[in-house]
């Protein structure tokens, strides 16, 4: 069973007082900043003196110090830059400031998991992963409630770690709902593995490939695309309110009948053991050096793909469609 946590196993206290580093200021970086200081935490915001998040910072009532200072003077330091540019940040950044006992805080295990940062062992590590996106994150903490998140401690020295943890956790509003216990590998692996194989990378893949299917035998493009892919957001709110049974009840007996004779035949054995390969490519490390190395080279193969992907006519038609209905 899941090890969940909620606002009454949790001492708020133990955070008071302690100062926290909020480095970058984007999706993740802007919620967590905003919500611990609305949770009466002292946090500090680092940005490099030419980021384009510095101004969104200054109107949101921070004053912005570089990263390094801000890791110097923290407590706990919360890594909120993008995936691909943590060691980085870490090395030049963070790294010449981990006194001991402080604590190194993540909001997904990528680096960690795949050995872009290897902390010192005088501090404490952790991590809180929301379940969600940083402007969710933000607007459900202010209207009083919040999203669940993942939290775990991969290195305690201080004793005090777990502790710290939950208390960020409360703070960010997550434990109004619940967090999650979990390890910073199964976090990463299943992640990946989720946004891959689900929610982007197999839902869009889905949805064009069955667009195409209907075009190619005639059909009108404004129906195909309105019935493959704008109707994927009344589904997916059912999923999210009820689980796959209750969505059943709600759709036609048709389409409930469709659903399971075709289902099976579209994601069949042959994509059950795709899934597998991709699972296996996340475990050993395969996609982390891809992507790393892809990284290094300047991005050429991400800005080909996403250049062939803009240019899909299912987008020029998506932008004429969403401006009629
Ligand atoms: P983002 O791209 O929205 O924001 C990154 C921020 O880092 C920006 O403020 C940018 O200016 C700053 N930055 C970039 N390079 C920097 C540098 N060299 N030094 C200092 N700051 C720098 O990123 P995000 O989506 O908020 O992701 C941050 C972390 O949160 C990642 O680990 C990500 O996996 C995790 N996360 C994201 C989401 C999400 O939905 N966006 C959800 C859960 C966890
Ligand atoms: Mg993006
Ligand atoms: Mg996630
Ligand atoms: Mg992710
Ligand atoms: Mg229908
Ligand atoms: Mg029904």
């Amino acid at each position: 069973m899941a090890h969940i946590s909620y606002e009454g196993d949790v001492d708020p206290t133990v955070l008071q007082g302690k100062r926290i580093a909020i480095i970058g200021y984007g999706s993740q970086g802007h919620a967590h900043a905003l919500n611990l200081r609305d949770s009466g935490y002292h946090v500090v915001v680092g940005l490099p003196e030419a980021s384009k998040s510095r101004a969104r910072a200054i109107a949101d009532g921070w004053q912005p110090v570089l990263p390094g200072e801000a890791a110097r003077e923290a407590d706990i330091i919360m890594l909120l830059v993008p995936d691909q540019h943590q060691r980085a940040v870490y090395e030049q950044d963070i790294r010449p400031h981990l006194a001991d006992g402080k604590m190194l805080m993540v909001a997904h295990g990528f680096s960690l998991h795949y050995g872009q940062i290897v902390p010192p062992t005088n501090i404490d590590v952790a991590m809180v992963a929301p379940n969600g996106p940083g402007p969710m994150l933000r607007r459900m903490y202010s209207e009083g409630k919040g999203i669940p998140a993942l939290w775990t401690v991969q290195q305690d020295v201080t004793g005090q770690a777990q502790a710290l943890t939950l208390a960020y956790a409360h703070g960010l509003g997550c434990t109004r709902v619940g967090v999650i216990q979990t390890s910073i590998g199964e976090e990463t692996e299943t992640d990946l593995f989720a946004e891959q194989v689900v929610l982007c990378g197999g839902l869009t893949s889905l949805i064009r490939t069955a667009f195409e299917t209907l075009v190619e035998a005639g059909y009108q493009p404004e129906i195909a695309y309105t019935c493959c892919l704008q109707e994927v957001k009344l589904i997916a709110d059912l999923l999210y309110q009820g689980g796959i049974n209750q969505m059943h009840k709600a759709i036609s007996d048709t389409a409930e009948y469709g659903d399971y004779v075709t289902g099976p035949r579209i994601i069949d054995q042959h994509t059950r053991e795709q899934m597998r390969g991709a699972l296996k490519d996340i475990q050993d490390g395969t996609f982390a050096r891809d992507w790393i190395l892809e990284n290094q080279a300047g991005l050429p193969s991400l800005l080909a793909m996403r250049r062939k992907d803009a240019e899909h006519p299912i987008e020029a038609l998506g932008r004429r469609i969403r401006k009629m209905l």
